[in-house]
């Protein structure tokens, strides 16, 4: 899931400057399990900004706001209503999705976070860096990109202090986790294997994937 956080109120009604009439569009998947853009949040800015003299003309939900198409036939809702502004209430790719489909200034109400676990309502942790070249398979199911504040593919550094990291020590060191986990699945003979830097050469943004093609 992708997590996001609401930014302060002011700075959404920075944003929208001398708009008086704005459109809201949420997301009925990631951004409403993280409370940033689902029904009530929705509900929660359009009072705010109708008791600062803005009128919302169209609250809108898609199911996903990340998917062209369903934004765009949720989108028809605002037509004919005198819009000036749309507020993305999803993450940074849904806000640029509805970006996609209209002609509007679009503005984000979220900031976007990380790919993350739900551990329980609310709760949230970052486990992929979404790097294109997984290496799970030999750090035992832990993600040394993401939980080592240092990125290194091998390791550990050396810092570790009681197993905790040295750059922020409220943190377990990702490389003794490694280690634990290997050993205690029988993968010990992995920590030996060098693991080249990952760099990011190969990597130009933005990417893209065509299943279509791959298939062919
Ligand atoms: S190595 Fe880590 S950051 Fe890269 S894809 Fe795997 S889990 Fe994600
Ligand atoms: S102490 Fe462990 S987690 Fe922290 S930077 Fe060093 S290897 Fe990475």
């Amino acid at each position: 899931m992708i997590i996001t956080r609401k930014k302060p109120f002011g700075d959404v009604l920075a944003m929208v400057g001398d708009a008086k009439k704005v459109a809201l569009v949420g997301c009925g998947s990631c951004a409403a399990s993280c409370q940033t853009g689902g029904e009530k949040e929705l509900a929660e800015m359009k009072a705010l900004l109708e008791s600062e003299g803005i009128e919302v003309v169209a609250t809108v939900l898609p199911a996903e706001c990340c998917h062209k198409m369903l934004v765009k036939k949720e989108l028809k809702a605002l037509k004919d209503t005198g819009c000036e502004a749309v507020i993305g209430m999803a993450c940074g790719d849904g806000v640029q999705t509805v970006a996609d489909n209209i002609v509007l200034p679009v503005y984000p109400a979220n900031d976007t976070l990380f790919l993350g676990q739900i551990e329980r309502v609310g709760i949230f942790h970052e486990y992929c860096r979404m790097c294109g070249d997984c290496v799970l398979g030999s750090t035992g199911g832990i993600c040394p990109i993401t939980k080592c504040a240092k990125s290194l593919v091998n390791g550990p550094c050396g810092g570790q202090k009681n197993g905790k990291c040295e750059v922020n020590p409220e943190n377990d060191c990702a490389w003794i986790k490694i280690y634990e986990r290997l050993v205690a699945t029988g993968q010990e003979h992995k920590l030996w294997q060098t693991r080249p830097d990952k760099g990011h050469a190969d990597v130009s943004y933005p990417r893209h994937i065509n299943l279509r093609e791959v298939k062919k």
